[in-house]
């Protein structure tokens, strides 16, 4: 785990800085040493915890599309929508969710587009705090849930909220997963106005980037904003790809 050896190094520091220099030195050391194990926690790019893949290596201008929390009541809307397009996803979803619908699970590996692992019971407010047994019931039940009637389970996990601990990459190099995060969001989650949406997108757009969209928001608004989204990459000459399965 490749927090631990660093955790034990610092403190062996702080422990010598106090030690040679008074608690002056040593007290703030030792809470900022903490702090820089603490933080990486809530940001979802930081690789302390486990590793994170950001972009595509492509110079092509494609992106990959990626549409988190489902399966929900926008689904059907969003595939159809995608279907117009000519566009391809992969939908990172949460397993009871689609234990519920694997009628679901079977339509996306139909149409050709990807499902991700977006944990078991998408606990948004102690994802974070999650310790090693129950971060591993999160990560292994949902691979069950999502390999479909095909039996393949997934190849990419995205983290609840993106938040990481150090009990999330032993299960994910036990499952062969990957964590993938993002570099064009719109916090459309929380935020239902399309035109909002899409500027902040509109801003991280390039080619390998990771478009992050949700569905089954309280707003709403899910299916008219990936419509949107669909047609902002049409407009910008953005294809869309998937790493291979
Ligand atoms: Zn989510």
């Amino acid at each position: 785990m490749p927090g631990w050896p660093w955790l034990a190094l610092s403190q062996l520091a702080v422990a010598l800085l106090w030690w040679r220099l008074g608690w002056s030195w040593g007290l703030p050391a030792l809470l900022l040493s903490h702090l820089a194990f603490v933080l990486p926690v809530f940001m979802p790019r930081a690789t302390v915890y486990a590793p994170a893949l950001a972009r595509l290596p492509v110079a092509e201008r494609a992106v990959w599309l990626t549409i988190d929390d489902g399966p929900s009541a926008d689904t059907a809307a969003i595939l159809d929508a995608l279907e117009r397009h000519g566009a391809r996803a992969t939908f990172w979803w949460v397993g009871e969710r689609a234990r519920a619908r694997p009628d679901l699970v079977a339509e996306i590996r139909r149409r050709g587009h990807g499902i991700g692992n977006h944990s078991q019971t998408h606990p948004s407010a102690r994802f974070w705090a999650l310790g090693p047994q129950a971060m591993a019931a999160e990560v292994g039940q949902a691979q069950q849930a999502l390999a479909g009637p095909a039996g393949a389970p997934p190849r990419w996990f995205r983290s609840v909220v993106g938040h990481t601990n150090p009990f999330l990459a032993a299960p994910l190099r036990e499952h062969g997963l990957a964590r993938v995060v993002w570099g064009a969001r719109g916090y459309d989650a929380v935020d239902g106005d399309p035109v909002r949406v899409l500027q902040r997108i509109g801003r991280g757009l390039q080619p390998g980037a990771i478009v992050l969209l949700h569905e089954g928001a309280a707003h709403g608004r899910s299916a008219e904003i990936v419509e949107a989204a669909l047609c902002l990459l049409d407009e910008r000459g953005f294809a869309t790809l998937e790493p291979p399965q």
